[in-house]
């Protein structure tokens, strides 16, 4: 079978690879097609970020979604046919954070496509995967195998607006409407947000985020100020979801959030310089977001329902083979948001 690796900033190549052996507990799982993410943009087009390096040769990869062409001998619940959207995370479920619940942070974790360890765990754009049955979650004759991709990244969005506590009733900014801007709209409606107001320097992405449910877009590229509106009597929002990673994003919104107002930083930037003293004085309140574990089973339950519709999200579905223009196009926020390969 084939797979996507990637060897250094720039260097993507379509290479054979083995396909692994069937243990008694698994299912080998036919992809069909996979979200290109910002860390995998990040590696082909830096070769990682921050500190995380590729060092050898991997396997890119970690929203797919695909269909069951062997299940192990010992394995109930499961039949050939089955569609799937498949779970990247893959926590050792013995570590002290896996027993209390925190998978996210397990310390043996093994998510797909990742440098963050050496070595390396290879990823999921492949044409066919062994995976263990927690990670498979079946989707409804109603979702596409499209859809289904998109099962990871509205996790993480989940994730997120877990983090940031109940939402029913509040009012909620949202900086930066790439991908998982967009999907923390539909996550923040979804739980009760009653105003969601969208930021971005991108005219396609705002008419994205009005698309699936924003109440306004704004422009800061166009309108510095567009936020002034909202800073009267100490600020307007109980909640931001920062998803630009951009210092200017996360900043520019401090004015507009309320005192001891909840900030969600999902966006990964490096390193911010910011302004500490605004930060006490309003007694916000700073959290990170890294990843999900139990929200990806949430993400594909509202999708089999119906409860949530990200269909205005995928952009492009393009061959595997042509794996650098379709990363040339993901990487192109005026007219993509979420570029699919097919491995068909
Ligand atoms: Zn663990």
């Amino acid at each position: 079978m084939e797979a996507l690796v990637i060897h250094a900033a720039g260097d993507l190549r379509v290479e054979t690879v083995e396909t692994p052996a069937l243990g008694t507990g698994q299912l080998r799982v036919r992809v069909r097609c996979g979200g290109i993410c910002g860390s995998d943009l990040h590696y082909y087009q830096h070769g990682g970020f921050g500190v995380v390096r590729v060092k050898e040769p991997m396997v890119l990869g970690h929203e797919v979604a695909g269909v069951v062409e062997a299940v192990g001998a010992a394995l109930q619940g499961f039949a050939v046919g089955d569609r799937v959207a498949i779970s990247p995370s893959r926590p050792c479920g013995l570590c002290r954070y896996c027993q209390q619940g925190l998978q996210n942070h397990c310390l043996d974790m093994r998510y797909y496509g990742s440098a963050m360890r050496t070595p390396h765990v290879q990823g999921a754009f492949r044409q066919e995967i062994v995976i263990e049955p927690h990670q498979a979650h079946k989707l409804a004759d109603s979702v596409s195998d499209h859809e289904g991709a998109m099962a990871e990244p509205l996790s993480v969005a989940l994730h997120a607006v877990n983090r940031a506590g109940p939402l029913l009733g509040k009012r909620v900014l949202v900086t930066g409407c790439g991908p998982i801007g967009a999907l923390l709209i539909v996550a923040a409606r979804r739980a009760g947000a009653t105003q969601i107001v969208a930021t971005d320097v991108a005219p396609f992405t705002l008419r994205k985020a009005l698309a699936v449910g924003a109440d306004e877009a704004l422009n800061v590229a166009e309108d510095p100020q567009a936020l002034a509106r909202f800073s009267a009597d100490k600020g307007h929002f109980d909640v931001l979801l920062e998803a630009s990673g951009n210092a200017r994003a996360l900043v520019g919104a401090f004015d507009a959030l309320r005192p001891r107002g909840i900030i969600v930083q999902v966006g990964l930037g490096g390193e911010m310089t910011l302004p500490v003293n605004t930060i006490v004085a309003k007694e916000f309140d700073l959290r990170g977001a890294f990843r999900f574990h139990e929200e990806f089973a949430t993400a594909v339950a509202l999708l089999n329902s119906g409860l949530v519709d990200v269909k205005p999200l995928i952009s492009a579905t393009m061959p595997y083979r042509d794996a650098s223009r379709a990363f040339a196009l993901a990487a192109d926020r005026s007219q993509a948001m979420k570029v699919l390969l097919s491995f068909d």
